[in-house]
């Protein structure tokens, strides 16, 4: 008999999106398990994560949506090297041969996870520019040895403001059993959460859609225009979420 499972790997489509706009001039082109975002510079498009091998045809599919030829992607920077994040990067490359991005620490991890070969690696307060956005990274490890946030410039009616991500947020990695656990890792985490807090960050990219509860705020401003990814405040309450909840994760507990 069919049986339905979660939404995962065997059933992709279960988390497909609508595509929508953030910004003015960034997409959100996931699905819900997969966040993955679109900046269009002017001068060709940056993508931030490309998802699993699992979930790639439905970035495809919604970047077309909203009229974006993924041919025009540049950039693909990805922000840890986690399948979920970097399994279709061969896929992305191949069909549209942009340049992939990582930190200079997740890169061995990334090769070995995805097959993932980067053109350029960044540390921490390097930046990327192309067309009208500047890529700013800051190194955020925890939930791998090599997380990579980054903030950078958008407008929202032509106003101009802050966007930012958290490269790496879950827990689960804080755990023993997790592949990515490490030494240390709690502390590089809360260091992180405390590091990005100096940020100023008007616009809250989420990494996952939990993050930034990505489907509902989709929902409003698809139903009445209201645009809540403005919100200077939620980048801090995520973060002081986050490092309560990492302090309170169980070291020893199950994945
Ligand atoms: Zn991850």
């Amino acid at each position: 008999m069919y049986q339905r499972r979660s939404i995962g790997d065997n059933e992709p489509w279960l988390g497909q999106m609508e595509p929508f706009k953030i910004s003015d001039n960034i997409y959100f082109v996931g699905s819900f398990q997969e966040s993955c975002h679109i900046i269009d510079t002017g001068e060709g498009l940056i993508l931030i994560d490309s998802g699993s091998i699992y979930t790639f045809y439905m970035v495809i599919d919604n970047m077309h949506r909203m009229g974006l030829d993924p041919r025009n992607i540049k950039y693909a920077f990805y922000t840890h090297y986690h399948g979920d994040h970097t399994g279709s990067v061969n896929q992305l490359k191949y069909l549209t041969g942009c340049k992939v991005v990582i930190s200079k620490a997740d890169e061995k991890n990334a090769f070995e996870e995805s097959g993932l070969i980067a053109d350029i690696t960044v540390e921490d307060g390097d930046t990327l520019k192309l067309g009208n956005t500047e890529l700013r990274f800051i190194f955020t490890p925890g939930h791998t040895l090599g997380v990579m946030s980054v903030v950078f410039n958008t407008t929202v009616g032509g106003v101009p403001y802050t966007a930012g991500m958290f490269g790496g947020a879950g827990p689960n990695s804080l755990k023993k059993k997790h592949r990515s656990y490490y030494d240390g890792c709690l502390n590089d985490y809360l260091n992180s959460c405390d590091r990005l807090l100096k940020e100023k960050v008007d616009i809250f990219i989420g990494n996952h859609c939990w993050n930034n509860n990505t489907a509902e705020k989709a929902k409003i401003l698809k139903e009445t225009g209201k645009n809540l990814f403005l919100d200077p405040q939620e980048w801090v309450k995520f973060l002081e979420f986050c490092k309560t909840r990492a302090k309170n994760t169980d070291p020893d507990g199950e994945l």
